[in-house]
């Protein structure tokens, strides 16, 4: 399994010089298994760059999972170059408690809100299934949970072989009213190579964002440990969060965490298992 990630910021698409290091585009991850399945995560203003990716490789079938449907996990698919090429499979996979991901991409996608295409005219096959608790997509097995987020959202696992990773974005881990308490999160991601969670606040920050659906730093370190996963990749990123602000962080938690490798999550990079 080869992983890249497209969007790690959070909320909405930022475009300053102080973001360019850890990038600007909203949730989109790419995988792809060691038998070329390709699933994609997420559909935020990354899937954009994606899309070069795909025409290149001549990816006709893929997997698209959403997380939930926020703006900022939708609001790149208008732009998903292999929607419109006749040929192309796509196979989605999303919640629907609220809504069904056809209702929700099909409003995107209606006009007046976007002009050219209406999403069930698009020229792609388009195939829906249920994210059911556990699931196959080729050689990898997709686990999830549901999230502690304002709208119904899941978290995944990937399985491959011996290789696992957790992806947890739009989680308040500790929330109040939770859907889903602590200590399942710790068993979700537990016996797992590396983690992507969602840490988009600090603690001081943190104090005025209760409820609002995200982790701080500290929490998905905690979380870390309590699992015993050695490596955290940090991810959407709040908006106002600067390049520099991210780099202190990192700082700060690899001195106090110094037998974790910790990282934060970029738009462009790539995590190979080990
Ligand atoms: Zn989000
Ligand atoms: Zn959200």
């Amino acid at each position: 399994m080869n992983i890249t990630l497209y969007g790690t910021r959070g909320s909405i698409p930022v475009a300053s010089k102080e973001t360019r290091k850890y990038g600007g585009n909203t949730t989109c991850l790419y995988i792809e298994s060691t038998q070329d399945d390709a699933i994609i995560v997420d559909a935020g203003s990354g899937i954009r760059e994606l899309s070069a990716y795909c025409l290149k490789n001549k990816k006709q079938d893929l997997t698209l999972i959403f997380t939930h449907y926020h703006w900022d996990h939708m609001q790149g698919l208008p732009f998903f170059a292999p929607l419109y090429l006749k040929g192309t499979t796509i196979t989605i996979y999303g919640p629907d408690k609220e809504v069904t991901p056809d209702k929700a991409l099909f409003h995107q996608m209606m006009r007046p809100y976007f002009p050219t295409v209406s999403w069930r005219d698009v020229p792609s096959s388009i195939l829906y299934k249920k994210a059911t608790l556990k699931f196959r997509v080729g050689s990898i097995t997709i686990q999830t949970i549901p999230t502690n987020h304002p709208n119904y959202t899941i978290g995944l696992k990937f399985t491959e072989g011996k290789n696992s990773f957790a992806f947890l974005t739009d989680n308040e881990l500790l929330a109040r009213n939770h859907i889903t308490p602590y200590k399942k999160f710790v068993d979700f991601v537990k016996n797992t190579n590396f983690i992507i969670h969602d840490a988009a606040y600090t603690e001081e920050i943190y104090k005025t964002r209760l409820g609002w659906g995200h982790s701080t730093y500290t929490q998905v370190m905690q979380l870390a440990i309590d699992a015993g996963v050695d490596h955290v990749i940090f991810t959407h990123h709040d908006p106002p969060t600067t390049d520099q602000a991210i780099d202190t962080i990192l700082r700060d938690f690899r001195k106090k965490y110094p037998r974790k490798t910790i990282e934060a999550a970029a738009d462009g990079k790539t995590i190979n298992f080990k």
